[in-house]
């Protein structure tokens, strides 16, 4: 049976734990500390703890949730992919983005995805399984290290790796909490941004818990029939259901939501879908955020072109909705977004 991840614990599991153990209080803050903020991976790195209590937690416990399988750099070196193994052999990827001040993380919540979007490839390579809460924190821990060894940290996480984190809702905002805790790593909750497709029940759960976390939404198209050719789940939850939930939650929390668009050229790049958008989006709180589409192998739609993409967003502009052309990024590695799948 595989061993129990460290990280899945919150420090309130662990504490209990130790406790059971006849370990003094103190002993449970040592190991978190050692985890998230000296950022040891190895039962060995933990000198402060007796011998024994090392032997037992190694018994118990595996320090290891991510092997790092394949790292790739794109060619101007700012963007890092890696692939790494779970402890079953399945495979999930996370990158890290280097910006002038910014180092953002894109991580992972579950191997492959369920809702089928016909230009991603994670879509493409249908649903594994979800990742544990543990194993979406290692991908932050992992990168939280790889910087610190060059004295430098991370500034944000965007939840848009492979998977929908609202269909692994629990997880990823246990994943979030455990990061955000005082005592451990400690990673303000603004600075997670969190990408949903568009599950609503999930938008509604999480306006009521009123977090910090930023929330962007997958739109990509401004009418139900050119969504549901895009994102099947679009069926389920359709267009106005989404933004009034989105309208909801920025009247409850006060909060800008960000809505994503891929480019894609010829199907919703064009002035009408500009102007439909705008429609739709009157009055909300929101802002645009554009990447023209990055290709993936099983899908022939192709990037918008650069004069598209500008008089869209101009469109938009007009209306008043501010509207960001995002920069592609790590598209010779495979790193772009739609564009993480494990091949095994
Ligand atoms: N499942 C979540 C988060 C992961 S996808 C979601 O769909 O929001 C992260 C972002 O990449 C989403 O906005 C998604 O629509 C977008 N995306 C997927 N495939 C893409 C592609 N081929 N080109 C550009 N963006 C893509
Ligand atoms: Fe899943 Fe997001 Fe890809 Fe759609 S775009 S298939 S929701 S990962």
């Amino acid at each position: 049976m595989a061993l129990s991840l460290i990280y899945d614990l919150p420090l309130s599991e662990l504490t209990t734990l130790l406790d059971s153990w006849n370990e003094p209080e103190y002993r449970a803050l040592q190991v978190w500390q050692g985890l998230y903020q000296h950022f040891w991976v190895s039962l060995e790195q933990f000198t402060n703890l007796p011998i024994a209590l090392r032997h037992k937690l190694d018994t118990e416990f595996s320090f290891n949730a991510l092997s790092p399988v394949s790292i790739l750099r794109s060619s101007d070196k700012q963007t890092v992919k890696t692939l790494f193994k779970l402890h079953d052999g399945l495979a999930i990827e996370a990158v890290l983005m280097r910006y002038e001040k910014r180092r953002t993380i894109c991580i992972s919540t579950q191997v492959g995805c369920a809702m089928g979007c016909v230009f991603c490839a994670t879509g493409q390579m249908g649903f594994r399984r979800h990742l544990s809460s543990g194993e979406i924190v290692a991908q932050v821990m992992h990168y939280a290290r790889l910087l610190h060894d060059e004295g430098d940290v991370i500034t944000n996480v965007v939840v848009m790796g492979m998977g929908e984190p609202f269909h692994n809702y629990e997880n990823t905002l246990a994943a979030i909490d455990r990061l955000n805790d005082a005592e451990g790593y400690n990673f303000g909750a603004r600075r997670f941004t969190i990408s949903t497709v568009g599950l609503v029940l999930a938008i509604r759960r999480f306006t009521l818990e009123k977090r910090q976390i930023n929330l962007a939404i997958s739109l990509h198209a401004a009418d139900d029939a050119l969504r549901s050719s895009m994102l099947p789940v679009n069926k389920a939850y359709p267009l106005d259901e989404i933004l009034n939930a989105c309208r909801d939650y920025t009247l409850t929390t006060g909060r800008r939501i960000t809505f994503e668009w891929a480019l894609v050229n010829g199907i919703n790049d064009t002035p009408e879908q500009a102007h439909l958008l705008a429609g739709k989006l009157k009055g909300l709180l929101c802002h645009v955020n554009a990447i023209p589409l990055n290709p993936t192998k099983g899908y022939g739609g192709e990037p918008t072109t650069q004069r598209h993409a500008n008089l869209f967003k101009k469109i938009l502009n007009e209306y008043g909705i501010p509207c960001t052309i995002r920069l592609r990024r790590g598209m010779d590695i495979q790193a772009g977004c739609g564009q993480l799948a494990s091949k095994d």
